[in-house]
């Protein structure tokens, strides 16, 4: 035993539980900080001067564990999930070769294949864990440029809605296709692709000879957590004999809730699917997974050989089923955290996080006067009815500084030409004190727009 490293643990976590213990003081986001020294000096510094400058940089780091924090998909850590990560970083292991992580990459295989059945894939179905959702997004995509056998097919093109997450336009671009390349179909009033369009569109696409590499639904859009239409989606893929990967960085997790599952039903239908349990159910960054109905593709996608390695014992080095190739054993998090939650907990995670968006909804709608745009998820974003793009980027602008003053943050995202306010609803500390405090600063506001 290291006793300095002990000590050095200790002292460490004493910080980090100070800053957490904290966390309802301030506000979500703080002021400029002093920055510590950046580069290293001549000699190395003692454990102390590391703690303080350490310090520094936590009092300007991002607070998601205030309670008014409700601009993004950024949720309080699990603590099993901040510990894992600790434990993670002391293994030291590395996913790329099964040498390198025994334990580690048989429970990745082993979590990837439970998720993908708890999803409803078919049996034999896995995947990898990757460093966010643009990266399994990305994956997917050319591992089913590959099974269609179109990697030297530069008309080929990739067919989302227009409310498709930003990581699709990067895939595309990675993948060496034009921006044109991404064919975004029109949405329905709440956010969700049509399937009309989107029929309209294959057919299009198919009478002028331009291969499809994969349909992408999104469950769960960025703004609003609209569902695009699985069922559906799934049988014109069939027809079209079309890959089906299912954006589901947000939304696929709410399959294990059964009060918020229903437009979910279908997601086992898919060739492949993105889960982002970073994004509510506390796993500490990045924690993304890429499954898929036949994880044999993934390896067939990306495979090289690893002549430097001994072989795999178990079903192929996870560094082969994927783009990247060292990376750390992410799983461990993943796994300690949804143990801690067990399934109750995961489904009152989500089934919280619903609540409270009816329960915001309802007050912003007994204010009257504003455009809501939301979905069956946990996001909310709105702004004033009848005004034009710029008074919607004054208005969104003034209110959420004004928020920010009464320690809520909400975001500002720019959605169908008009600036909204955003609240995302997965912040477990987030009680009805914040969510009046938020409805009576929203009504303010806008009493002051109708006066000037
Ligand atoms: C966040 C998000 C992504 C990208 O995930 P990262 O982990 O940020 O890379 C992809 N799709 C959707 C719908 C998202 O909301």
């Amino acid at each position: 035993m290291d006793p300095a490293l002990e000590a050095f643990l200790q002292q460490a976590s004493g910080l980090l539980c100070r800053w957490l213990g904290e966390a309802g003081h301030g506000t979500p986001l703080p002021g400029l900080s002093v920055l510590p020294v950046v580069e290293p000096e001549r000699h190395g510094l003692p454990s102390a001067r590391l703690l303080a400058d350490l310090q520094l940089v936590m009092e300007g780091a991002y607070n998601p564990n205030h309670p008014g924090a409700l601009a993004h998909l950024d949720p309080p850590p699990l603590s099993a999930s901040i510990v894992a990560d600790l434990v993670c970083a002391g293994l030291n292991n590395n996913l790329l070769a099964e040498e390198l992580s025994p334990s580690l990459s048989r429970l990745e295989r082993a979590l990837c294949g439970w998720m993908a059945q708890r999803l409803g894939l078919p049996d034999g179905a896995g995947g990898v864990a990757a460093s966010g959702g643009s990266l399994s997004n990305l994956m997917a995509l050319v591992t089913a440029r590959r099974s269609r056998g179109l990697a030297c097919r530069g008309d080929a093109v990739v067919v989302c809605s227009e409310e498709a997450h930003v990581s699709l336009n990067k895939a595309v671009a990675v993948m060496g296709l034009p921006a044109e390349a991404l064919v975004q179909v029109r949405v329905d009033a709440d956010g969700a692709v049509d399937p009309q369009a989107l029929e309209a569109c294959l057919a299009r696409l198919e009478r002028s000879g331009r291969p499809v590499i994969a349909v992408v639904a999104t469950a769960g859009t960025t703004v609003r957590g609209a569902l695009d239409p699985l069922e559906p989606m799934a049988e014109l893929c069939r027809r079209h004999g079309h890959w089906l990967h299912v954006d589901g960085a947000i939304g696929a997790v709410f399959a294990f809730s059964e009060r918020h599952q229903a437009g979910l039903a279908s997601l086992g239908r898919a060739d492949s699917i993105t889960v982002n349990p970073q994004k509510l159910l506390g796993i500490t960054k990045t924690s993304s997974l890429l499954l898929l109905a036949d994880p044999l593709q993934l390896q067939q996608a990306f495979s090289t050989g690893l002549p430097y390695m001994e072989p795999s014992w178990g079903g192929g080095h996870q560094g082969e089923a994927g783009l990247q190739g060292s990376r750390p054993g992410e799983i461990l998090k993943l796994w300690l955290g949804l143990r801690q939650l067990g399934l109750d907990g995961i489904t009152s995670l989500i089934d919280a996080a619903v609540d409270r968006r009816v329960e915001l909804e309802r007050r912003l709608r007994a204010i009257g006067g504003l455009v809501l745009c939301g979905g069956p998820l946990h996001l909310i974003a709105f702004r004033p009815e009848g005004i034009d793009g710029p008074a919607a980027e004054r208005w969104s602008a003034a209110t959420r500084q004004r928020l920010l003053e009464e320690e809520l943050m909400l975001s500002r995202p720019l959605y169908r030409g008009h600036h909204h306010l955003k609240a995302v609803l997965g912040n477990p500390h987030t009680g009805p004190e914040q969510l009046e405090r938020l409805a009576r600063v929203v009504q303010r506001s806008l009493l002051e727009l109708a006066g000037a």
